[in-house]
């Protein structure tokens, strides 16, 4: 069974067929306002998200599919205690495709291990987003024509802006990419993102505090906006929530070809006076996204085996943990909530420094 937990589970290959179908789709859709006629989309949102969800559900119903799900965990038996493994043995009897947001890092991975159809993940935590991934790379080949030999600007929360890690992971398999990390110290890239997917690729890249110094040398700008709903205390969030705000001045010290994206929703890191620039596309962005997502429920639905009444179970194979009597320390960990899970730790990285927690990734130092 196919999954789409992280934007890696797809090969580079893959990418390039999915922007080829959604293309496709964008020009004529009407061929495509059969092609899952009789089938059902879940949308489990345990975390509440108005546009991710609407995107699903209007890709699905694009396709001629229809759609049913809960869109935040107040309105589903999580209130109530059941977990989320429980939870998705029960909707994929009910499904032929779930999209799940989540706010616990890792959750996806336990739907997968417990569902009976493909499971998409929406976002878990400030951990992965890989369909804001596969949206951003649609824009990015539309908009610069390649992804190769791309100077990428990050800007904001680095640390908890999931679609900034999915980014730079699929970004990562491109050559001749650079990055330039523009964040407060205190919300910069983790430190195992950065050691896995740009020092050790041997990936060019910098970090800066302002803006203004970066502007430049980028063909693309990602702005985000800062996590407040990931930070330990508000007053951490007040202190930190102006860091960087995009202005009509600063936009003249970029390219004439520079492109500015943002996932949105957008608070007010980027001046509304910045959106009459034909380099802000973000918007165009927004309008991607749902025909990738088409792209991608086609896909996953005809990899999970037409037809078949009573699909298999599609348990990945967790490796043993390596680690006994370790408990994650990450707050924002599935581990935390999900009764009985077993915790599971990694090796780190090659050099065997340190383990990282398997749900969530977060380091683990014993
Ligand atoms: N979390 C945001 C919202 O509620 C954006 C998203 O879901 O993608 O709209
Ligand atoms: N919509 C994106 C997300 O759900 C970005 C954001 O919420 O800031 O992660």
């Amino acid at each position: 069974m196919r999954h789409l937990l992280n934007i890696l589970d797809l090969t580079a290959e893959e990418i390039d067929r999915l922007i080829a179908t959604a293309d496709d789709i964008m020009e004529d859709p009407e061929k495509y306002g059969d092609a899952c006629r009789g089938k059902i989309l879940a949308t489990l949102f345990f975390e509440p998200s108005t546009r991710t969800r609407l995107s699903f559900e209007s890709a699905m119903l694009g396709l001629g599919g229809r759609v049913l799900g809960f869109s935040d965990s107040s309105s589903s038996s999580a209130r109530k205690g059941e977990s989320v493994a429980d939870t998705i043995a029960v909707v994929s009897a009910y499904a032929d495709i779930i999209a799940m947001r989540h706010p616990k890092e890792g959750a996806p991975l336990i739907a997968a291990e417990h569902t009976r159809v493909p499971i998409i993940n929406g976002g878990d935590g400030g951990h992965w987003h890989p369909t804001q991934t596969l949206t951003d790379l649609l824009t990015i080949r539309h908009e610069k024509g390649r992804f190769e030999g791309l100077t990428v600007g990050l800007c904001g929360d680095l640390k908890f802006g999931r679609t900034v890690h999915s980014l730079i992971e699929a970004m990562s398999r491109y050559a001749g990419v650079r990055f330039v990390l523009i964040s407060p110290q205190e919300l910069a890239l983790p430190a195992l993102e950065k050691d896995r997917y740009i020092d050790a690729k041997g990936i060019p890249c910098r970090e800066c505090r302002s803006l203004e110094e970066a502007m430049g040398e980028l063909d693309i700008l990602y702005m985000t906006r800062i996590q407040r709903e990931r930070f330990a205390s508000e007053e951490e969030y007040q202190r930190l929530k102006d860091s960087y705000i995009l202005t009509p001045e600063k936009m003249a010290l970029a390219r004439g070809d520079m492109i500015v994206m943002h996932p949105l929703p957008r608070v007010n890191e980027i001046d509304p006076a910045v959106d009459e620039d034909p380099r802000a596309c973000y918007f165009r962005q927004a309008y991607y996204g749902r025909y990738i997502r088409m792209a991608l429920i086609l896909k996953l639905l005809e990899e999970s085996g037409k037809g078949k009444a009573v699909p298999d179970k599609g348990h990945p194979h967790f490796p043993e943990n390596t680690l006994p009597g370790a408990v994650c320390q990450n707050p924002h960990c599935i581990t935390t909530t999900e009764q009985g899970l077993p915790q599971r730790f990694l090796p780190a990285g090659p050099e065997g420094k340190g383990y990282r927690c398997l749900y969530c990734e977060a380091e683990y130092t014993p």
